[in-house]
């Protein structure tokens, strides 16, 4: 937690919270995410290690760390991951260290991370996880907007609707849910729960001395 201004102690003494992210691919979690990270400055997004390939456009360490397998494997057993799963033949894990030092500086971390990830963190820190399911507002309007990507093949988009089926089936382990039929209605829900869930009073460590002071004026 972030040390206080006395003056401010709003400003700088919070509890950081872990906000999970999770749907299938191409319900816009990912420009979802990356706009709201963008627009607060107190969240930092967690990127994550990963032994697929990279795609087109993306940059190590911007989407994610290229690994070997040898190499991710070496990490799980070092420790170096706070969860890690398969996906669709693929590693992926939370690398453990920002997520750490972020808490510590009192800041936010979003994670874009699937279900049994989110399900990892969760249990982890259940008091600072707040986890959010994006659903695309029809099947067909997924398939189309991973069409429209035009990032991966056809077998690639059969094989990522396959595993958005299996993960649709795990909305209900969610706090909230967003159907994204409209990317601003959808990110405007979303920037209501971050918002909200930092108004709670846990993760505010400076209310009960700003009361105090308050009651004594
Ligand atoms: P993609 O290959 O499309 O970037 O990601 C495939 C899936 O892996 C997505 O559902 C994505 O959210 C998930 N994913 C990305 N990073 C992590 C991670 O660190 N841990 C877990 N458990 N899932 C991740």
């Amino acid at each position: 937690m972030a040390a206080a201004d006395p003056a401010k102690p709003w400003e700088t003494t919070r509890r950081g919270l872990l906000l999970l992210v999770s749907s299938p691919a191409g319900a816009g979690k990912t420009s979802l995410s990356r706009r709201l990270v963008a627009d607060y400055a107190d969240l930092i997004l967690s990127i994550s290690a990963t032994t697929r390939a990279p795609r087109p456009g993306e940059e190590e360490g911007r989407e994610y760390f290229f690994k070997e397998r040898a190499q991710f494997h070496a990490m799980v057993e070092a420790g170096e991951l706070l969860e890690w799963a398969e996906v669709n033949g693929n590693c992926y894990g939370t690398p453990k260290a920002p997520v750490m030092a972020a808490m510590e500086a009192g800041k936010d971390v979003l994670f874009d991370i699937d279900w049994q990830g989110a399900r990892q963190v969760a249990q982890k820190a259940p008091d600072d996880s707040v986890r959010v399911f994006v659903l695309p507002p029809s099947w067909p309007d997924l398939s189309r907007r991973l069409h429209a990507r035009a990032q991966d093949s056809e077998e690639i988009i059969r094989q990522r609707l396959a595993l958005g089926q299996r993960e649709i089936q795990h909305w209900n382990e969610y706090d909230y849910v967003i159907v994204n039929k409209d990317f601003d209605r959808a990110y405007a829900d979303l920037i209501h729960i971050y918002r909200s869930e930092r108004m709670k009073p846990g993760r505010n460590p400076w209310l009960p001395q700003f009361v105090q002071a308050l009651r004594e004026e």
